[in-house]
């Protein structure tokens, strides 16, 4: 089959590789679209490590080619892959944590991945998708899970002011997910092309992001300060500028990833403001089933979101627009395979 093979940092390339078969619990899946992030693009330049070859890819939807032994499903049916496998007999599996399972592995970082013609993954972790879902824009519904993974860790009451700094991809569809839990959302960034876009996604008000940012959350919200932050960018200093626009006793959602190790946080202020800040990670195979019903109501919208559609022969070239410049105002890229 064919298949984007990494070699080494920054050695990406079309091949010829095995198609893999699938084992008893496993299906074997044609993949039709795929979706790249930031995550793809440290496996692909060597920050994140990885052992070689590998074929990345964690965002993908496709068609059942061999459902293998597993009646639920039949060939032809379209279906998505969660990428987070998990032992399922460790502490943290057994109690229901299966997305913090230490022997976890990733589809497309630890195991073969995605940007190919076929992938194989266990039955548990595939999903079939209503005819309302397009194929198209399916693979973003994995990154939908983490958002909403998170945001069940944290209370949002109707009513209530949630900030969402940052509004890439991640910050829109939270931006989405707030409106539905009936929240009055602010949406703060510096591109006014991305305030726009999350005003026709929902948001009652954005404010560009500069020095005055914290008064003007303050301003609409009674002098008090929002209810919940979604930090979305993991830059440390954004984190440190949701203290000051927090309300006393709020909450602040970590979804951000933040890779430096330590820096500055205005620590008193968190115990005298007495705030909580929550972290997040990945999603459980109980988000697939919810994300796929949010985008099936249309209570989600992933169209607005893509930037770009390329196909499966500039896998290599799309990654590369990920790169320190290509970034800003790129939003969700999804590949054609063909
Ligand atoms: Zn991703
Ligand atoms: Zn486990």
């Amino acid at each position: 089959m064919r298949a984007m093979v990494l070699t080494g940092p920054g050695e990406l390339a079309l091949d010829s590789v095995e198609q893999p078969a699938p084992s008893a619990d496993q299906v074997l899946v044609h993949v039709t679209h795929s979706g790249i992030c930031g995550t793809d693009y440290k496996i692909f330049n060597g920050s994140i490590p990885v052992h070689y070859p590998l074929i990345p890819g964690h965002e993908m939807a496709g068609e059942v080619v061999d459902p293998g032994g597993n009646a639920a499903f039949k060939s032809g049916d379209r279906v998505i892959i969660d990428p987070e496998l998990y032992c399922g007999a460790c502490f943290h599996c057994r109690i229901g944590q299966t997305h913090l399972c230490p022997k976890g592995k990733l589809l497309g970082r630890d195991v073969n991945g995605g940007f190919a013609e076929f992938v194989t993954a266990p039955a548990t972790h595939v999903f079939p998708l209503p005819a309302a879902v397009d194929g198209r824009t399916a693979p973003m519904i994995q990154v939908l899970t983490t958002c909403l993974h998170a945001q069940r860790q944290v209370d949002i009451f109707a009513g209530e002011t949630v900030v969402v700094l940052g509004l890439g991809v991640t910050g829109q569809l939270h931006v989405q997910l707030a409106k539905a839990r009936g929240a009055r959302v602010i949406g703060i960034t510096r591109s006014a092309e991305k305030r726009k876009l999350a005003e026709t996604l929902g948001a009652d008000l954005t404010i560009a992001g500069g020095d005055d940012v914290v008064e003007k959350v303050r301003e609409a919200t009674e002098g008090r300060g929002a209810d919940v932050i979604i930090e979305t960018t993991g830059i440390l200093a954004q984190l440190a500028s949701a203290v000051p626009m927090v309300r006393f006793g709020g909450r602040i959602l970590m979804f951000g990833i933040f890779t430096v190790k330590e820096g500055a946080l205005p620590f008193y202020d968190l115990y005298f403001k007495e705030l909580t800040l929550i972290g997040a990670r990945v999603a459980k195979s109980e988000d697939y089933e919810a994300s796929i019903a949010l985008v099936q109501r249309g209570v989600v919208r992933f169209d607005p979101l893509v930037s770009d559609v390329m196909p499966f022969g500039e896998l290599r070239t799309a990654i590369g627009m990920l790169g320190s410049d290509g970034a800003a105002g790129r939003m969700k890229i999804i590949i054609e395979h063909g």
